[in-house]
């Protein structure tokens, strides 16, 4: 994690608080988010945004339109200017340059800037702290101040009963979990109804089970709620969950946007590809438009003659059969089980082929005849074959 996301955290825990405190008539006043069920959809649009550290470009003129009530989360590797994307949508930084709008309306750039209060825009975090002097009700209703106190009490009660810790209403946040203290920081942020809801990996940190169902229970909220979410994660199985559409990030850019079948189906290079699927890379050249490859040649548009390109076989999409399977009359390659690690729900086979210089991984359901030693027959789904130009960018 970024130096710069933890200072952002802390800002935004004091922004929060003093906000809250101070600003809750104003707050009411001005854009009524407080009590729940009158949200209302937003748009979110970031319109060539750049910001500039120094000489370091965290954005390089970013655009990407979240449509009312749609949930995009923001993947890429550590340092590509997630985080940064987000505390400019806050409010919370400035972008150099560019312009950002919630529902049309400007809300920075050049000439106008609208202080995070005012945007009405929910937020966080995965480290996000609880007011350690609140009791576990008072920290939900916190978020609720233009709201009669037992009115916000009784909304935040519901959504503390939501997120199953009713029971804690009345202790203080030190006695749970940090899974349990990452719900109750979801129940703050949404009790409100934020047009607009930002979360900065939310569900990180948290054993398998429970981000799953906080995952579901987030989503329901979501959707419940209306409201636009725009969700930063390094997990592309989390994206691929949790956003409508993903938006795939590189070095202050956007590399892809699109459905989770949309990248996985047709990723624009290695990069994306490598994202969504395990993949063997098999270095090749181009001759002719075209690559030989040991299952036939394939076309390699937009790839110049004599230049290196990388053949790209899903592990899921190579068919593993034992040789003697009486299909021997059909094309196949043949090759030898190397190894074979169980899984659970799948066995990860190496298996040296014909044609192939290093053995192909493939990842297959458990079965008989494929165990080490074995000669098999594999087929390979031309639908999980791509050709792209080389490139050394990996998720880290
Ligand atoms: P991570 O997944 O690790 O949180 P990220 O994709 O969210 O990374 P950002 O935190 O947005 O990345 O940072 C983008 C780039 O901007 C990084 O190179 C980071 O070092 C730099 N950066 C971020 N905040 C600051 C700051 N306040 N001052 C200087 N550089 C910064």
């Amino acid at each position: 994690m970024a130096q710069g996301a933890a200072r952002f955290r802390l800002r935004v825990a004091n922004w929060i608080f003093n906000s809250w405190r101070t600003s809750a008539a104003e707050t009411a006043a001005e854009s009524e988010p407080a009590r729940a069920g009158t949200s209302f959809a937003a748009r979110l649009t970031f319109e060539a945004v750049r910001k500039q550290y120094g000489d370091r470009a965290a954005l390089s003129g970013l655009s990407l339109d979240i449509a009312p009530g749609e949930i995009v989360c923001l993947l890429g590797p550590s340092g590509c200017g997630k985080t940064t994307l987000l505390r400019i949508a806050a409010g919370i930084e400035r972008p150099t340059g560019g312009r950002v709008l919630i529902s049309d309306r400007e809300v920075a750039s050049d000439t106008q800037f609208v202080p995070p209060e005012k945007r009405g825009v929910g937020l966080m975090f995965q480290d996000f702290a609880l007011f350690p002097h609140l009791t576990i009700l008072d920290n939900v209703a916190f978020g609720l101040k233009a709201l009669p106190r037992e009115d916000a009490r009784r909304e935040a009660m519901r959504m503390l009963s939501r997120v199953g810790l009713a029971r804690y209403g009345e202790q203080y946040p030190h006695i749970l979990s940090g899974g349990q203290q990452q719900r109750v920081a979801l129940a703050r942020a949404i009790v409100p109804r934020p047009a607009v809801m930002l979360m900065d990996e939310p569900f990180s940190g948290l054993d398998v089970q429970l981000r799953d169902s906080m995952q579901e229970e987030t989503l329901r909220l979501m959707r419940e709620t209306r409201a636009t979410s725009m969700i930063v994660t390094h997990h592309p199985e989390e994206a691929m969950r949790l956003g409508d559409r993903i938006a795939v990030m590189r070095e202050g850019a956007l590399v892809q946007t699109g459905s989770a079948q949309d990248l996985y189906r047709q990723p624009v290079d290695l990069f994306v590809a490598r994202l969504f699927s395990e993949i063997n890379e098999v270095p090749v050249r181009v001759a002719g438009g075209r690559i030989a490859s040991p299952f036939g040649s394939l076309a390699a548009p937009g790839l110049a003659d004599g230049s290196e390109a990388i053949l790209c076989i899903r592990q899921r999409g190579v068919g593993l059969t034992a040789l003697d399977d009486g299909k021997a009359d059909q094309p196949a390659l043949r090759g030898v089980v190397r190894s074979a690690k169980f899984l659970g729900d799948a066995v990860r086979y190496e298996v040296a082929v014909e044609g192939f210089d290093r053995p192909l991984n493939v990842r297959a359901a458990p079965g008989a005849g494929r165990e080490p030693g074995r000669e098999v027959r594999l087929v390979i789904d031309p639908d999980d074959v791509l050709v792209f130009p080389p490139n050394d960018n990996k998720l880290t």
